[in-house]
């Protein structure tokens, strides 16, 4: 009943990309930022085919994925940090609670969420029929991804305002730097928020850490690995504006692979990080051992 329940919410999210979660994985997986740790909450991979890509020529399907489909995640991630627990994005919920009790962290000891945006598989985990499941956490959302979804009305609209609605009591709304900011805030300890519009208005990466320990959060900066990464170009029908979306990728991209700093990505496969390197015209994925 439950894998079935995962499905169908799962599905929901890539309905038109015949997205199977036939492949099981392991579902934690830790990795030390400074005196952070960083964990990913896998809530299961699967292949999806590529339908939902934009801008994408025969070519680059024909190098990039010449099976047809490539694999796929949906993650959420768990940072320890030494006086904080935080959540970056609550995945679909499906194994959500499941995977913090494997690391032995109550829903209760949860201090703050923070939202890289307010799709259902980023927000999923927050409500369980209705029901706010982390009470003493703080929720930050950029001011921008609020307004968004509190303009409109029906699918993900309905969704993402019954969770503020809910939350309405702890919600902490903010505006994200640039990468270009010389003087970047910490918007709780250890992190800071970046603004990355396009995927949604209010789309937003996390750096942890500092100096030479740092990690990017980023999200759904990228959804195809396999395609996006050597060809940022590419845009995704998910996108609210897909060419304001490529733009904050290209400068991500180049961002986090010149300054080295490892990547964790909400659908990118187990263990969810890796390095992102430059290679010719595009760039080249590593992941963490
Ligand atoms: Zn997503």
């Amino acid at each position: 009943m439950k894998i079935l329940l995962r499905l169908a919410l799962v599905s929901m999210l890539f309905s038109f990309t015949n997205l199977s979660f036939a492949q099981e994985t392991e579902s934690v997986f830790s990795s030390m930022v400074g005196d952070c740790e960083v964990i990913l909450l896998s809530d299961g991979q699967g292949q999806a085919n590529t339908e939902f890509l934009i801008g994408v020529t025969a070519e680059m399907l024909k190098e990039c994925v010449p099976s047809g489909t490539f694999p796929i995640a949906v993650n959420a991630f768990l940072v320890k940090t030494p006086e904080k627990n935080i959540l970056i994005d609550t995945g679909n919920g499906a194994k959500l609670f499941e995977n913090l009790s494997e690391v032995n962290v109550n829903p209760l000891e949860i201090d703050a969420i923070l939202i890289t945006h307010m799709h259902f598989d980023h927000i999923g985990g927050l409500l369980a029929n209705g029901e706010v499941m982390f009470p003493n956490a703080e929720l930050y959302t950029a001011q921008a991804e609020h307004d968004y979804w509190t303009s409109g009305e029906g699918g993900g609209f309905d969704l993402a305002r019954t969770v503020i609605n809910a939350y309405k009591d702890k919600l902490i709304l903010f505006e994200g730097v640039s990468l270009d900011d010389e003087d970047t805030k910490e918007l709780i300890h250890s992190v800071v928020a970046i603004s990355t519009p396009g995927h949604t208005p209010g789309h937003t990466m996390y750096i942890i850490g500092s100096g030479d320990n740092q990690m990017m959060v980023w999200g759904d900066l990228i959804h195809a690995m396999a395609v996006q990464v050597p060809y940022p170009q590419v845009a995704v029908t998910y996108d609210v504006d897909p060419k304001q979306a490529v733009k904050s990728r290209e400068k991500a991209m180049e961002y986090i692979s010149k300054n080295n700093v490892p990547i964790a990505g909400m659908h990118t496969p187990f263990p969810g990080m890796g390095k992102i390197k430059s290679e010719g015209t595009g760039y080249i994925f590593e992941e963490i051992k």
